[in-house]
Protein backbone atom coordinates (compact mmCIF):
# COMPACT_ATOMS: atom_id res chain seq x y z
CA UNK A 1 0.00 0.00 0.00
CA UNK A 2 1.32 3.42 -0.62
CA UNK A 3 0.62 6.77 1.54
CA UNK A 4 1.12 10.08 0.84
CA UNK A 5 1.06 12.73 3.61
CA UNK A 6 0.70 16.14 2.67
CA UNK A 7 0.65 19.87 4.36
CA UNK A 8 2.61 18.58 6.72
CA UNK A 9 4.92 20.81 9.62
CA UNK A 10 7.43 18.11 10.42
CA UNK A 11 9.89 17.36 13.45
CA UNK A 12 12.55 15.13 12.71
CA UNK A 13 13.49 14.01 15.78
CA UNK A 14 16.35 15.90 16.42
CA UNK A 15 15.92 20.09 15.33
CA UNK A 16 14.16 22.45 16.93
CA UNK A 17 13.60 23.89 13.56
CA UNK A 18 9.84 22.62 11.78
CA UNK A 19 9.76 22.10 8.19
CA UNK A 20 6.35 22.86 6.83
CA UNK A 21 4.69 22.17 4.38
CA UNK A 22 5.99 18.93 3.41
CA UNK A 23 4.62 15.98 1.86
CA UNK A 24 5.70 12.36 3.09
CA UNK A 25 5.71 9.27 0.56
CA UNK A 26 5.00 5.21 2.17
CA UNK A 27 5.52 2.56 0.44
CA UNK A 28 4.69 -0.53 1.98
CA UNK A 29 6.14 -0.60 5.69
CA UNK A 30 8.58 2.46 5.05
CA UNK A 31 9.01 6.18 4.17
CA UNK A 32 9.89 6.12 0.34
CA UNK A 33 10.34 10.49 0.00
CA UNK A 34 9.99 13.26 2.23
CA UNK A 35 10.22 16.86 0.45
CA UNK A 36 8.69 20.02 0.38
CA UNK A 37 7.33 19.76 -3.25
CA UNK A 38 3.94 17.82 -4.29
CA UNK A 39 4.48 14.19 -4.43
CA UNK A 40 3.08 12.65 -7.42
CA UNK A 41 1.33 8.87 -6.76
CA UNK A 42 -1.50 8.28 -8.33
CA UNK A 43 -2.28 4.97 -6.75
CA UNK A 44 -1.60 6.41 -3.28
CA UNK A 45 -4.26 7.07 -0.85
CA UNK A 46 -4.13 10.69 0.47
CA UNK A 47 -3.87 12.13 4.01
CA UNK A 48 -3.83 15.79 4.47
CA UNK A 49 -2.11 16.64 7.50
CA UNK A 50 -3.72 20.20 8.08
CA UNK A 51 -0.30 21.22 8.76
CA UNK A 52 -0.40 19.56 12.08
CA UNK A 53 2.93 18.51 13.20
CA UNK A 54 4.06 15.15 12.01
CA UNK A 55 6.72 13.28 13.72
CA UNK A 56 8.33 9.80 14.18
CA UNK A 57 6.35 7.77 16.57
CA UNK A 58 7.18 7.56 20.08
CA UNK A 59 9.91 5.26 21.56
CA UNK A 60 9.62 3.50 25.57
CA UNK A 61 13.04 1.63 25.86
CA UNK A 62 11.48 0.58 29.44
CA UNK A 63 8.78 -1.46 29.19
CA UNK A 64 7.65 -4.90 30.73
CA UNK A 65 4.24 -6.60 29.02
CA UNK A 66 4.02 -10.19 31.31
CA UNK A 67 3.99 -8.08 34.85
CA UNK A 68 0.06 -8.26 35.08
CA UNK A 69 0.73 -7.35 38.50
CA UNK A 70 2.76 -4.68 40.81
CA UNK A 71 3.85 -7.28 42.78
CA UNK A 72 6.22 -9.32 40.81
CA UNK A 73 6.16 -12.21 43.31
CA UNK A 74 2.90 -12.56 41.82
CA UNK A 75 3.56 -13.02 38.42
CA UNK A 76 3.80 -17.12 38.63
CA UNK A 77 0.97 -17.36 40.87
CA UNK A 78 -1.62 -15.45 38.11
CA UNK A 79 -0.62 -17.92 35.66
CA UNK A 80 0.90 -17.52 32.08
CA UNK A 81 -1.95 -17.13 30.04
CA UNK A 82 -2.83 -14.09 32.62
CA UNK A 83 0.51 -12.04 32.38
CA UNK A 84 0.25 -12.82 28.03
CA UNK A 85 -3.46 -11.02 28.09
CA UNK A 86 -2.20 -8.54 30.38
CA UNK A 87 1.28 -7.70 27.77
CA UNK A 88 -1.95 -7.39 25.23
CA UNK A 89 -3.99 -5.05 26.88
CA UNK A 90 -0.68 -2.96 27.72
CA UNK A 91 0.62 -3.24 24.27
CA UNK A 92 -2.02 -1.99 22.67
CA UNK A 93 -2.47 1.21 25.11
CA UNK A 94 0.45 1.87 24.18
CA UNK A 95 0.62 1.89 20.54
CA UNK A 96 -2.60 4.00 20.95
CA UNK A 97 -0.36 6.35 23.26
CA UNK A 98 2.09 7.09 20.18
CA UNK A 99 4.58 4.17 21.10
CA UNK A 100 5.13 3.22 18.20
CA UNK A 101 8.34 0.61 19.26
CA UNK A 102 8.68 -0.79 23.61
CA UNK A 103 12.09 -2.35 24.23
CA UNK A 104 10.49 -4.78 26.78
CA UNK A 105 13.68 -4.93 29.20
CA UNK A 106 12.86 -7.91 31.13
CA UNK A 107 10.64 -11.08 30.72
CA UNK A 108 8.99 -10.05 26.67
CA UNK A 109 10.11 -12.97 24.54
CA UNK A 110 10.08 -14.39 21.01
CA UNK A 111 6.24 -15.83 21.68
CA UNK A 112 5.13 -12.37 22.31
CA UNK A 113 6.98 -10.67 19.76
CA UNK A 114 5.06 -13.60 17.21
CA UNK A 115 1.77 -12.83 18.83
CA UNK A 116 2.97 -9.23 17.56
CA UNK A 117 4.16 -9.99 14.13
CA UNK A 118 1.16 -12.46 13.10
CA UNK A 119 -0.99 -9.77 14.51
CA UNK A 120 -2.90 -12.09 17.16
CA UNK A 121 -2.77 -9.20 19.16
CA UNK A 122 -2.01 -5.05 18.45
CA UNK A 123 0.86 -3.12 19.64
CA UNK A 124 4.30 -1.25 19.22
CA UNK A 125 7.24 -3.02 17.02
CA UNK A 126 8.79 -4.79 19.96
CA UNK A 127 12.83 -5.44 21.06
CA UNK A 128 12.93 -7.81 23.98
CA UNK A 129 15.53 -8.49 26.61
CA UNK A 130 14.55 -11.98 27.55
CA UNK A 131 14.96 -12.72 31.23
CA UNK A 132 17.08 -10.58 32.90
CA UNK A 133 20.01 -12.28 34.35
CA UNK A 134 20.65 -11.63 38.31
CA UNK A 135 23.08 -13.66 41.19
CA UNK A 136 21.63 -15.06 44.07
CA UNK A 137 20.05 -12.81 46.27
CA UNK A 138 20.15 -10.37 43.80
CA UNK A 139 17.15 -7.82 42.43
CA UNK A 140 16.39 -10.52 39.85
CA UNK A 141 15.81 -13.30 42.68
CA UNK A 142 11.93 -12.68 44.52
CA UNK A 143 12.42 -15.37 46.76
CA UNK A 144 11.71 -14.83 50.43
CA UNK A 145 14.21 -15.73 52.90
CA UNK A 146 12.24 -18.71 53.77
CA UNK A 147 12.06 -19.93 49.94
CA UNK A 148 14.63 -22.40 48.95
CA UNK A 149 16.31 -23.00 45.77
CA UNK A 150 14.19 -23.78 42.37
CA UNK A 151 10.80 -23.74 44.21
CA UNK A 152 9.43 -20.24 44.58
CA UNK A 153 8.76 -17.16 42.30
CA UNK A 154 10.02 -14.98 39.65
CA UNK A 155 13.48 -16.38 40.29
CA UNK A 156 14.24 -18.85 37.15
CA UNK A 157 17.13 -21.16 37.58
CA UNK A 158 14.53 -23.74 36.60
CA UNK A 159 12.45 -22.66 33.62
CA UNK A 160 9.43 -21.69 35.75
CA UNK A 161 10.72 -17.73 35.98
CA UNK A 162 8.27 -14.52 33.91
CA UNK A 163 11.33 -12.10 35.00
CA UNK A 164 14.29 -13.07 35.67
CA UNK A 165 16.99 -15.99 35.69
CA UNK A 166 19.84 -16.77 38.17
CA UNK A 167 23.29 -17.02 37.46
CA UNK A 168 26.26 -16.97 39.35
CA UNK A 169 30.21 -16.82 38.54
CA UNK A 170 31.55 -16.24 34.96
CA UNK A 171 30.37 -19.70 33.66
CA UNK A 172 26.72 -19.39 35.00
CA UNK A 173 26.92 -15.53 33.32
CA UNK A 174 27.79 -16.60 29.84
CA UNK A 175 25.78 -19.13 29.58
CA UNK A 176 22.49 -17.64 30.80
CA UNK A 177 23.85 -14.82 28.05
CA UNK A 178 23.67 -17.33 25.42
CA UNK A 179 20.45 -18.88 26.21
CA UNK A 180 18.53 -15.72 25.86
CA UNK A 181 20.96 -14.18 22.82
CA UNK A 182 19.68 -17.91 21.12
CA UNK A 183 16.23 -16.89 21.90
CA UNK A 184 16.48 -13.78 20.24
CA UNK A 185 17.26 -10.91 22.95
CA UNK A 186 17.42 -7.72 21.55
CA UNK A 187 20.17 -7.17 24.31
CA UNK A 188 21.04 -8.59 27.63
CA UNK A 189 19.76 -7.19 30.60
CA UNK A 190 21.12 -8.15 33.87
CA UNK A 191 20.82 -6.39 37.55
CA UNK A 192 23.87 -4.03 38.18
CA UNK A 193 22.81 -3.22 41.70
CA UNK A 194 19.66 -3.51 43.98
CA UNK A 195 16.12 -2.75 43.04
CA UNK A 196 13.11 -1.32 44.95
CA UNK A 197 10.65 -4.30 44.48
CA UNK A 198 12.57 -7.22 44.88
CA UNK A 199 11.99 -8.31 48.99
CA UNK A 200 15.85 -9.29 50.30
CA UNK A 201 18.22 -7.06 48.66
CA UNK A 202 18.99 -3.32 49.63
CA UNK A 203 18.54 -0.55 46.78
CA UNK A 204 22.39 1.01 47.42
CA UNK A 205 23.96 -2.79 46.98
CA UNK A 206 26.18 -3.19 43.94
CA UNK A 207 25.53 -6.33 41.91
CA UNK A 208 27.14 -8.98 40.23
CA UNK A 209 31.25 -8.59 40.36
CA UNK A 210 32.73 -6.70 37.59
CA UNK A 211 34.41 -10.18 35.86
CA UNK A 212 30.93 -11.69 35.89
CA UNK A 213 29.50 -8.40 33.94
CA UNK A 214 32.33 -8.13 31.75
CA UNK A 215 32.17 -11.70 30.55
CA UNK A 216 28.48 -11.27 29.72
CA UNK A 217 29.25 -7.77 27.63
CA UNK A 218 31.91 -10.20 26.06
CA UNK A 219 29.04 -12.49 24.85
CA UNK A 220 26.78 -9.39 23.73
CA UNK A 221 29.97 -7.79 21.67
CA UNK A 222 30.22 -11.25 19.44
CA UNK A 223 26.57 -11.02 18.95
CA UNK A 224 27.21 -7.37 17.78
CA UNK A 225 24.70 -5.95 20.72
CA UNK A 226 25.05 -4.64 24.06
CA UNK A 227 23.98 -4.98 27.85
CA UNK A 228 21.47 -2.58 29.61
CA UNK A 229 22.28 -2.90 33.49
CA UNK A 230 19.73 -1.86 35.91
CA UNK A 231 21.49 0.43 38.49
CA UNK A 232 19.95 3.01 41.10
CA UNK A 233 23.16 3.90 42.98
CA UNK A 234 26.11 5.99 41.16
CA UNK A 235 28.58 3.21 42.58
CA UNK A 236 26.48 0.46 40.86
CA UNK A 237 26.40 3.06 37.45
CA UNK A 238 30.33 3.18 37.23
CA UNK A 239 31.09 -0.37 38.07
CA UNK A 240 28.62 -1.40 35.52
CA UNK A 241 30.12 1.08 32.90
CA UNK A 242 33.40 0.62 33.75
CA UNK A 243 32.89 -2.97 32.69
CA UNK A 244 31.92 -1.85 29.34
CA UNK A 245 27.77 -1.82 30.01
CA UNK A 246 26.31 0.16 27.08
CA UNK A 247 22.88 1.63 28.89
CA UNK A 248 21.93 1.87 32.20
CA UNK A 249 18.11 1.81 32.94
CA UNK A 250 17.06 4.12 36.28
CA UNK A 251 20.16 6.05 37.34
CA UNK A 252 17.84 7.04 40.12
CA UNK A 253 20.89 8.18 42.95
CA UNK A 254 23.22 9.51 40.32
CA UNK A 255 25.62 11.97 41.61
CA UNK A 256 27.31 14.96 39.17
CA UNK A 257 31.07 13.15 38.76
CA UNK A 258 29.28 9.87 38.13
CA UNK A 259 26.87 11.39 35.67
CA UNK A 260 30.73 13.14 34.24
CA UNK A 261 31.64 9.86 33.98
CA UNK A 262 28.94 8.51 32.04
CA UNK A 263 28.62 10.57 29.56
CA UNK A 264 32.87 10.54 29.09
CA UNK A 265 32.25 7.10 28.15
CA UNK A 266 29.46 7.63 25.81
CA UNK A 267 27.31 5.59 28.01
CA UNK A 268 23.53 6.02 28.05
CA UNK A 269 21.04 6.45 30.60
CA UNK A 270 17.18 5.30 30.57
CA UNK A 271 15.51 6.90 33.51
CA UNK A 272 12.27 5.75 34.73
CA UNK A 273 9.57 8.39 36.40
CA UNK A 274 6.43 6.70 35.65
CA UNK A 275 7.08 3.78 37.90
CA UNK A 276 8.63 6.17 40.58
CA UNK A 277 5.79 8.48 40.89
CA UNK A 278 2.72 6.03 40.09
CA UNK A 279 3.70 3.83 43.00
CA UNK A 280 4.55 6.13 45.33
CA UNK A 281 0.83 7.28 44.94
CA UNK A 282 -0.84 4.01 44.76
CA UNK A 283 1.76 1.46 46.03
CA UNK A 284 0.49 1.01 49.65
CA UNK A 285 -3.18 0.97 48.55
CA UNK A 286 -2.29 -1.93 46.33
CA UNK A 287 -1.18 -3.56 48.96
CA UNK A 288 2.80 -2.97 48.48
CA UNK A 289 5.05 -4.36 51.65
CA UNK A 290 6.20 -1.70 53.90
CA UNK A 291 10.11 -2.69 53.08
CA UNK A 292 9.35 -2.28 49.26
CA UNK A 293 7.75 1.28 49.68
CA UNK A 294 10.58 2.26 51.88
CA UNK A 295 13.18 1.45 48.99
CA UNK A 296 10.48 3.18 46.92
CA UNK A 297 11.69 6.28 48.87
CA UNK A 298 14.86 7.08 48.56
CA UNK A 299 14.24 6.54 44.78
CA UNK A 300 11.74 8.97 44.63
CA UNK A 301 13.90 11.07 46.41
CA UNK A 302 16.41 11.65 44.53
CA UNK A 303 14.98 10.77 40.95
CA UNK A 304 14.82 14.55 39.92
CA UNK A 305 17.99 15.88 41.46
CA UNK A 306 19.93 12.44 39.29
CA UNK A 307 18.20 13.70 36.16
CA UNK A 308 19.34 17.12 37.01
CA UNK A 309 23.29 15.78 37.33
CA UNK A 310 22.40 14.07 34.07
CA UNK A 311 21.42 16.88 32.19
CA UNK A 312 24.50 19.01 32.88
CA UNK A 313 26.80 16.40 32.27
CA UNK A 314 24.87 15.61 28.71
CA UNK A 315 24.65 12.27 29.21
CA UNK A 316 22.53 10.83 26.33
CA UNK A 317 19.03 9.96 27.85
CA UNK A 318 16.26 7.53 26.30
CA UNK A 319 12.90 7.53 27.63
CA UNK A 320 11.34 4.54 30.15
CA UNK A 321 8.49 3.93 32.00
CA UNK A 322 8.89 0.78 33.69
CA UNK A 323 5.10 0.61 34.79
CA UNK A 324 3.71 -2.75 36.45
CA UNK A 325 0.62 -4.10 36.66
CA UNK A 326 -2.47 -1.77 36.27
CA UNK A 327 -0.08 0.80 36.45
CA UNK A 328 0.13 0.63 32.74
CA UNK A 329 -1.89 3.12 31.75
CA UNK A 330 0.15 6.19 33.32
CA UNK A 331 2.82 5.73 30.16
CA UNK A 332 2.18 9.05 29.02
CA UNK A 333 3.18 10.81 32.05
CA UNK A 334 6.90 10.25 31.45
CA UNK A 335 6.32 13.23 29.30
CA UNK A 336 4.68 15.34 31.99
CA UNK A 337 6.89 14.11 34.91
CA UNK A 338 9.81 15.09 32.69
CA UNK A 339 9.10 18.24 32.16
CA UNK A 340 11.03 19.29 35.52
CA UNK A 341 14.17 19.05 34.79
CA UNK A 342 14.00 19.25 30.75
CA UNK A 343 13.00 21.64 27.49
CA UNK A 344 10.16 20.11 25.53
CA UNK A 345 12.37 19.46 22.31
CA UNK A 346 14.86 17.43 25.02
CA UNK A 347 12.42 15.23 25.67
CA UNK A 348 10.97 14.93 22.37
CA UNK A 349 14.86 13.84 21.52
CA UNK A 350 14.59 11.26 24.07
CA UNK A 351 11.63 9.87 22.80
CA UNK A 352 12.50 9.16 19.30
CA UNK A 353 16.08 9.70 17.99
CA UNK A 354 17.93 8.94 20.77
CA UNK A 355 15.59 6.15 21.53
CA UNK A 356 16.52 4.85 17.96
CA UNK A 357 20.27 5.87 19.14
CA UNK A 358 20.03 2.99 22.03
CA UNK A 359 18.30 0.44 19.87
CA UNK A 360 20.94 0.75 17.15
CA UNK A 361 18.70 1.96 14.81
CA UNK A 362 19.61 5.51 13.51
CA UNK A 363 18.03 6.82 10.52
CA UNK A 364 15.47 3.03 10.71
CA UNK A 365 13.64 4.85 13.73
CA UNK A 366 13.26 8.13 15.34
CA UNK A 367 13.42 9.89 12.51
CA UNK A 368 11.21 10.87 9.51
CA UNK A 369 13.27 9.96 6.10
CA UNK A 370 13.30 8.67 3.06
CA UNK A 371 14.05 4.70 4.38
CA UNK A 372 13.11 5.02 7.65
CA UNK A 373 10.11 2.70 8.75
CA UNK A 374 7.18 4.51 8.66
CA UNK A 375 6.42 4.31 12.09
CA UNK A 376 4.80 7.94 12.62
CA UNK A 377 2.61 10.41 14.83
CA UNK A 378 0.50 13.28 14.07
CA UNK A 379 0.18 15.97 17.05
CA UNK A 380 -2.77 18.07 17.25
CA UNK A 381 -1.19 21.02 18.47
CA UNK A 382 2.77 21.78 18.55
CA UNK A 383 4.53 19.50 21.42
CA UNK A 384 7.49 21.43 21.33
CA UNK A 385 5.63 24.09 22.98
CA UNK A 386 3.24 22.24 24.96
CA UNK A 387 4.81 18.30 25.73
CA UNK A 388 1.86 17.79 27.20
CA UNK A 389 -0.03 17.14 24.40
CA UNK A 390 2.00 13.69 24.30
CA UNK A 391 0.98 12.76 27.67
CA UNK A 392 -3.24 12.23 27.39
CA UNK A 393 -3.40 8.69 26.34
CA UNK A 394 -3.28 9.48 22.38
CA UNK A 395 -6.27 12.14 22.74
CA UNK A 396 -4.24 14.71 20.78
CA UNK A 397 -3.19 12.55 18.32
CA UNK A 398 -4.82 12.92 14.87
CA UNK A 399 -3.14 10.21 13.41
CA UNK A 400 -1.22 6.90 14.00
CA UNK A 401 0.81 4.76 11.15
CA UNK A 402 2.94 1.55 12.80
CA UNK A 403 4.96 0.07 9.68
CA UNK A 404 3.41 1.70 6.58
CA UNK A 405 -0.40 0.73 8.76
CA UNK A 406 -2.53 3.25 9.57
CA UNK A 407 -3.55 2.30 13.21
CA UNK A 408 -5.81 5.48 14.42
CA UNK A 409 -6.65 8.31 11.63
CA UNK A 410 -8.78 11.24 12.83
CA UNK A 411 -7.84 13.63 9.67
ZN1 LIG B 1 15.06 -20.73 41.37
ZN1 LIG C 1 12.23 -2.49 34.86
Amino acid sequence: MTLLLTNARIFDGMNEECAEGMSVLIDGSHIREVSEKEIRAADAQLIDVGGKTLMPGLIDLHTHAYTADVDLTQLEKVGTPYNALHAGRMLRHGLHCGFTTMRDIGGGDWSLAKALKDKIIEGPRFFYAGKILSMTGGHGDFRDMHDSEHEFGACSCSVVGTMSVIADGIDECIKAAREELRRGAHCIKIMGSGGVTSPLDPIWMNQYRDDEIRAIVRECEERRTYVSSHCHPASGVRRSVEAGVRVIEHGTLMDAETAAFVAGKGAYVVPTLAIIFALMEGGSAMGISPVVMDKLKVAHKSAIEGLDHMRSANVKLGLGTDLLGELYDQQCREFTLRREVFEPIEILRQATSMGAEILMHEGRLGCVKPDAFADLIVVDGDPLKDIGLLSQNGERLDLIIRDGEIIKNRL
